[in-house]
């Protein structure tokens, strides 16, 4: 067994502007992965991000701990996504859920009578199935902190017998059902704390859920609020980059929770290309705790160029806002961005 990561380990304690990187990877050959996770801490990062779906974890656990070896010695944090897991989150992989194909009376089931290709979050058995799976690996493995990826954010009354017996107002049903994900989300990350009490907690949300930040605000056990601004994916011009970090950033500081921006370097065309540097430019304007990008993620015209770019933008950050030069001030204000001669001369 590995050991967990420590809260205030070396200068580590205070955090200023984070940078994590998304590896959607495979494990298997180890020397690819330090070389990659040297790369990642090279443009200062702190954290990855790696996702786990249901059923791989059995298959490749020696894979499995020695990515968190290597991760460790690269310097790196690692995050845990639950890729998919009751169908609830997002992934990297278009899986359905093991637990929700293996558990079909666990559906979420509407008015009609129609099952929907999800786990209703308040299945006593998903929870507790859940919990154990999370207490699991954040105390088997140096797990610093767990991710729930653009959680399925209720659009479907769900009419099952747990629901049912739980709300027995069916005009309340709807309310109840966001109420519930609000409770589902706060026992999850409270009971994965109880397990690993140095574990940070994230939930990473679209710009159409944005206005869930404020019940998000109730949860304690939440630390960080995150943000999918993926401009080019949902069809928006990139100027919207602009808008959505601040009204994230706004949000999550009113809501006492540290934001987290993310960059789409994936998906990215020989045009779009060019609009890296302004979504770049607006998340940093937007003075968030952390910035988030992906490592070599799907569906670039050019992976190598896209990974260049990311890693140019990544430096302008000057050095001494990361974490591991500004050990005792968090949330400062951001200084306005050097050029990369400038972090060359310094
Ligand atoms: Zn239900």
């Amino acid at each position: 067994m590995l050991s967990p990561p420590h809260e205030g380990e070396g200068p580590l304690t205070q955090v200023f502007m984070d940078i994590t990187v998304a590896y959607f990877h495979s494990l298997f050959h180890p020397e690819c992965v330090r070389r990659d996770f040297e790369k990642i801490r090279a443009i200062g990062a702190g954290s990855i991000v790696y996702a786990i779906h249901e059923q791989e974890e059995q298959r490749w656990s020696r894979d499995f701990e020695r990515g968190f070896h290597l991760a460790q010695e690269a310097g790196l944090k690692v995050y845990l996504s639950l890729g998919r897991f009751g169908n609830l989150f997002a992934g990297p992989l278009t899986v359905p859920s093991w637990y929700t194909f293996r558990h079909p009376q666990s559906q979420v089931k509407d008015r009609h009578g129609t099952v929907h290709d999800m786990t209703c979050f308040n299945s006593e058995d998903f929870r507790s199935w859940l919990f154990k799976e999370i207490e699991y690996y954040v105390t088997t493995y140096p797990v610093a902190g767990l991710v729930l990826d653009e959680p399925c954010v209720p659009n479907i009354t769900c009419f099952c017998s747990v629901c049912r017996a739980l709300c027995p107002d069916i005009t309340d049903l709807q309310h109840f059902r966001r109420r519930s994900m609000i409770e589902f989300f706060d026992k999850l990350f409270s009971h994965a704390k109880d397990a690993q009490p140095c574990l940070k907690t994230a939930i990473v949300l679209l710009p159409q859920d944005f206005a869930l930040v404020d019940e998000l605000a109730s949860i304690s056990a939440l630390d960080t609020i995150g943000g999918h601004l993926f401009w080019q994916l949902l069809g928006e011009d990139v100027a919207m980059v602009e808008r959505w970090s601040s009204s994230l950033v706004k949000a999550t500081r009113r809501a006492n929770k540290r934001s987290q921006l993310w960059l789409q370097n994936f998906n990215i065309d020989k045009q779009t290309e060019k609009a890296l540097e302004p979504a770049f430019n607006s998340l940093v304007k937007a003075e968030p705790d952390d910035l988030a990008c992906y490592y070599f993620w799907r569906n670039n015209d050019n992976p190598e160029q896209v990974w260049q770019t990311t890693c140019n933008l990544l430096r302008r950050i000057p050095r001494r806002q990361l974490y591991w030069r500004r050990p005792a001030i968090s949330r400062a204000p951001v200084a306005p961005l050097v050029k990369q001669e400038e972090i060359a001369e310094s």
